[in-house]
């Protein structure tokens, strides 16, 4: 049986031949060996990146981008992505930072995709927490 594929792993999107009937599957099509390995895997363990957005608490913004740091088994997917509807987040914070580690247990963090600038109040409580830091500093003398 012959399965076709477009491979994602780079943009150059080639289209991918999987021969599964023979003693090993046998890829062609791919312009490199990342996308024979990424047809393989399809066979057994097929992955996604989940990009998706999560509940902004403060501030204008009502949204914030959201991924996951690896691809996640596809057919958890859904799942994973459904589950966002409980997280929500406060700014600030800095794209790239963690929001969840290991999401759902999947093997990957969920992560910031971009940066959500402070707003008036969380700048404010940030001000608030770091004079409390330097009360502390200072009663510590
Ligand atoms: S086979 Fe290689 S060159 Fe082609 S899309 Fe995949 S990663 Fe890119």
């Amino acid at each position: 049986m012959t399965k076709t594929m477009t491979c994602i792993v780079c943009p150059r999107g080639c289209g991918l031949e999987i021969e599964t009937a023979e003693p090993s599957p046998r890829v062609s099509g791919a312009a490199c060996k990342r996308g024979v390995e990424y047809a393989l895997r399809e066979l057994v363990d097929p992955r996604r990146v989940l990009t998706s957005t999560v509940r902004v608490t403060e501030g204008q913004r009502r949204r914030l981008p959201v991924r996951t740091t690896a691809p996640i088994p596809l057919p958890r997917l859904v799942e994973a992505a459904r589950a966002l509807d409980a997280v929500s987040v406060r700014p600030p914070l800095a794209c790239g930072a963690i929001i969840a580690h290991d999401w759902l247990g999947l093997g990957a963090d969920l992560v910031a995709a971009d940066d959500l600038p402070a707003t008036e109040a969380s700048g404010a409580a940030l001000e608030a927490r770091g004079r409390g830091a330097d009360d502390d500093l200072e009663q510590g003398d």
